[in-house]
């Protein structure tokens, strides 16, 4: 079974409705009623040794930091602000207590930077490797709660920050390239990402976004689940992709291929959002505002599917294909 059949076979046998939930399986976070102004938003992600971390080159202090950061990235992805942690930790018979006092270390300073409390969870004993299970409440108007489900045709789609980096990063940690100085940046992407939660909240609180979320399984995937949700399809130019410089520089040093990186890549924790055309200028000045950089890089129309314009095999001509899903897959 891939990822979404086994969402799916859950989501039919457990789940339902409520009066209280606003919006259930399907987005980055679920929203719940907290009051008649206020909603909670609820994410949980987990990150299991060998398949989301390697403790050869993740720094124990950064993957603590790593757990808070990609949760707040769904918070982020709603406009909301998180408000609590829950941690749930397996760790095997003869771990390293100086890790975990590290790794403690490093998820407590995420959840000062962050904003958001520590408030309960678990431990048990894992038979393999370390596994880290983090649930993060947060809270947003819900009037304001940005869902995947907005996008309408003719919208720009927009994405922040550059892409693919952490992809790369994953890249040259796994051939022992990570100590190339001028590419630490993408490596930092992997070991220690930042989610973009001012630039969600604000666009959120300005109504620019019809539809949101954040960049985890790379854009082919993530877009895909977008367009499923709003009833759309996008068309995205890989031109207009943005690109790190020292993305390219590592594409030539492992002979890989930066647009694969940028489009199936996981883990960039940036946010892909709709908006109307005409809102362009107010969203590169709130961008601005908030010192990261946006781009827009596709149009979403009434065909269904993420379809990438590319230049051609000769360069000459351009092609464009259906990407949709082809980014990472849990289970595939
Ligand atoms: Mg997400």
């Amino acid at each position: 079974m891939r990822e979404q059949e086994i969402i799916d076979m859950l989501a039919r046998l457990a789940s339902g409705s409520s009066p209280e939930l606003l919006a259930g399986i399907g987005d980055d976070c679920a929203v719940i009623s907290k009051n008649d102004r206020l909603s909670w938003l609820v994410t949980m992600d987990t990150l299991i040794e060998e398949v989301h971390f390697d403790r050869k080159w993740h720094a124990a202090g950064l993957l603590g930091r790593k757990c808070v950061a990609v949760n707040i990235s769904d918070i982020a992805a709603m406009g909301g602000t998180p408000v609590f942690v829950f941690l749930s930790l397996g760790l095997p018979a003869g771990y390293d207590p100086r890790w975990l006092e590290d790794f403690s270390q490093g998820l407590a300073a995420a959840c000062k930077e962050f904003g958001c409390l520590l408030a309960g969870g678990d431990t048990v004993r894992s038979p393999g490797g370390i596994v880290i299970t983090l649930t993060v409440l947060g809270e947003a108007a819900s009037d304001q709660v940005v869902l995947r489900s907005g996008a309408r045709s003719g919208d720009t789609l927009w994405v922040s920050g550059t892409l693919g980096n952490a992809a790369a990063g994953l890249e040259l940690c796994r051939r022992g390239r990570a100590d190339a100085p001028r590419l630490r940046g993408l490596v930092m992407a992997h070991l220690n990402p930042s989610p973009r939660l001012e630039l969600g909240r604000r666009l959120a609180q300005a109504g620019l976004a019809h539809a949101m979320m954040d960049l985890s399984d790379g854009l082919a995937t993530d877009l895909a689940h977008l367009c499923v949700q709003s009833g759309v399809g996008v068309r995205i130019d890989s031109a207009s992709l943005p690109a790190s410089s020292s993305l390219r520089e590592a594409a030539l040093l492992l002979g890989s291929d930066c647009l694969t990186w940028m489009v199936a890549g996981g883990e960039d924790y940036e946010l892909a959002f709709a908006a109307a055309p005409d809102r362009r200028q107010a969203i590169l000045t709130t961008a601005a505002e908030v010192g990261v950089p946006v781009t827009a890089v596709g149009i979403f129309d009434e065909r269904p599917g993420v379809r990438l314009v590319r230049p051609d095999q000769a360069g000459i001509g351009k092609i464009e294909e259906d990407i949709s899903y082809e980014g990472f897959d849990h289970f595939s």
